[in-house]
């Protein structure tokens, strides 16, 4: 097997990748998709299914189906500063059926994408296999070689799609100029075990220089400790036991167990960082999700900007790849299409991470108070609304539109 023609190679099987492979498989397209890692099951990686992809898998009939896997639902989000409790997020109010986001294992997500993608003929997935150059024939991407524990695969198709991430090999190598916006914060994250009694909500916990959210998973708290930018380091020096202590005064309530963080291998980094390309495509080649754009963790959207574009890039590319009329117009309308949405998302991250994590982190000011959008959140309900709809469905929430041409 050193040889293999398809007409779609994605590169990298996360949200975008598979979700575009699943779509574009079902719409009659032969695709191949490479995950360079034996299977799905790594931690710490965004676990929240948005209302906006739980559309997108009822307009693909697999809500029930999808919805029968173990999640926790969060319909609301708080935010805790000092003794005082604000309400910042009600998604019960959406203009959807699906009023809550979905936390699951991405791991869980992926399988079950994986799973309805190969009652597909067109579709291939091809685990260990790992995208390591292009190929490029008349200033045209024409295909990939690629490594598998066989030994090396040079695979021949019209389009490569980079779906490999924020650190993206095919990018790199496509020569795609990044804009970088920096970010002020990292982030830590580390689980402890929820009880029974715990009656805190999945939330933000704002103390003077640090911050802790978090995450309701059923029968353990998803924490992240949120640094200053290159933080890291220091913190660790200070010891486990300062630590501890620090969660403990953010989060009382985790008091009793901060002991089951035995060491700093329980604790791993997010390097934060906000970037995007200027240009997603070159001729046979367009990047999408996390390697067109890493998002700041603020909203929890990465998973869901990455579907969002596997949606948009399925519902533009499938005819004129179906009919083999594919321009580099056409990849040139996915970027247009998607990055409105994109910059906007970035635009009000930045602003959350100048105006509210600096401030917090830098923890040499005024003793904390909420600010003023925190307070009218709090009085006023009905403006959760608002960042409800704009983190549970996007500023262009995408809907399938390509047809159902392969049938299951
Ligand atoms: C610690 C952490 C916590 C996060 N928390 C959240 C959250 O709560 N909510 C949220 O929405 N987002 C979160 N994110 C971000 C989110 O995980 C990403 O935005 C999202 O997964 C992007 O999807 P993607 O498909 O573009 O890329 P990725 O998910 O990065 O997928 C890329 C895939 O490509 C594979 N790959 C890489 N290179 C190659 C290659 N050369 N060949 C073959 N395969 C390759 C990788 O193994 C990976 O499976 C978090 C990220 C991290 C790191």
């Amino acid at each position: 097997m050193d040889r293999l023609s398809t007409k779609v190679c994605i590169v990298g099987g996360g949200p975008a990748g598979m979700m575009a492979g699943l779509l574009m498989a079902r719409a009659g397209l032969d695709v191949t998709v490479l995950e360079k890692h034996a299977d799905f099951l790594r931690d710490f990686r965004g676990d929240t299914i948005h209302p906006s992809t739980l559309d997108v898998m009822e307009e693909l009939g697999l809500r029930r189906a999808f919805l029968a896997l173990p999640h926790r639902k969060v319909a609301t989000l708080t935010a805790y500063v000092g003794a005082d409790k604000f309400g910042i997020a009600d998604f019960r109010h959406l203009p959807t059926k699906n009023r809550f986001i979905a936390m699951m294992p991405q791991w869980d997500f992926l399988d079950f994408l994986a799973g309805v993608g190969r009652r597909y003929p067109g579709f291939h997935l091809l685990m260990e296999t790992e995208g390591t150059d292009l190929i490029e024939t008349g200033g045209r991407v024409t295909g990939l070689r690629a490594r598998t524990p066989e030994g090396d695969v040079t695979i021949a198709a019209d389009l490569v799609i980079a779906a490999d991430g924020r650190h993206s090999r095919i990018r790199e190598q496509g020569g795609f100029e990044r804009e970088e916006f920096g970010a002020p914060m990292d982030v830590l994250w580390f689980r402890l075990g929820r009880r029974p009694s715990d009656t805190d909500a999945t939330g933000g916990r704002f103390g003077r220089g640090s911050i802790l959210v978090t995450l309701d998973r059923g029968d353990y708290w998803q924490c992240a400790y949120v640094v200053p930018k290159g933080g890291d380091a220091a913190l660790r020096a200070q010891g486990l036991e300062a630590f501890r202590a620090a969660v403990a005064n953010l989060a009382p309530f985790l008091g009793d167990r901060v002991g089951e963080l035995g060491d700093w291998d329980a604790v791993k980094l997010l390097t934060v960082r906000v970037d995007r390309l200027k240009r997603w495509h070159r001729p046979g080649l367009l990047c999408l999700g996390d390697a067109a754009h890493a998002m700041s963790p603020i909203g929890g959207v990465g998973v869901n900007l990455a579907v969002q574009d596997a949606v948009a890039a399925a519902n533009l590319l499938s005819a004129p790849l179906l009919e083999g009329r594919l321009t580099e117009d056409d990849l040139a309308r996915v970027q247009a299409r998607r990055m409105p949405p994109t910059r906007m998302t970035q635009r009000l991250q930045r602003l959350v991470q100048d105006r509210v994590i600096a401030r917090v982190l830098d923890g040499s000011g005024a003793p904390l108070s909420p600010p003023l959008a925190l307070r009218l959140l709090g009085r006023v309900p009905w403006l959760q609304r608002l960042p409800a709809r704009l983190v549970g469905l996007g500023f262009r929430p995408e809907h399938v539109a390509v047809p159902h041409a392969a049938a299951p």
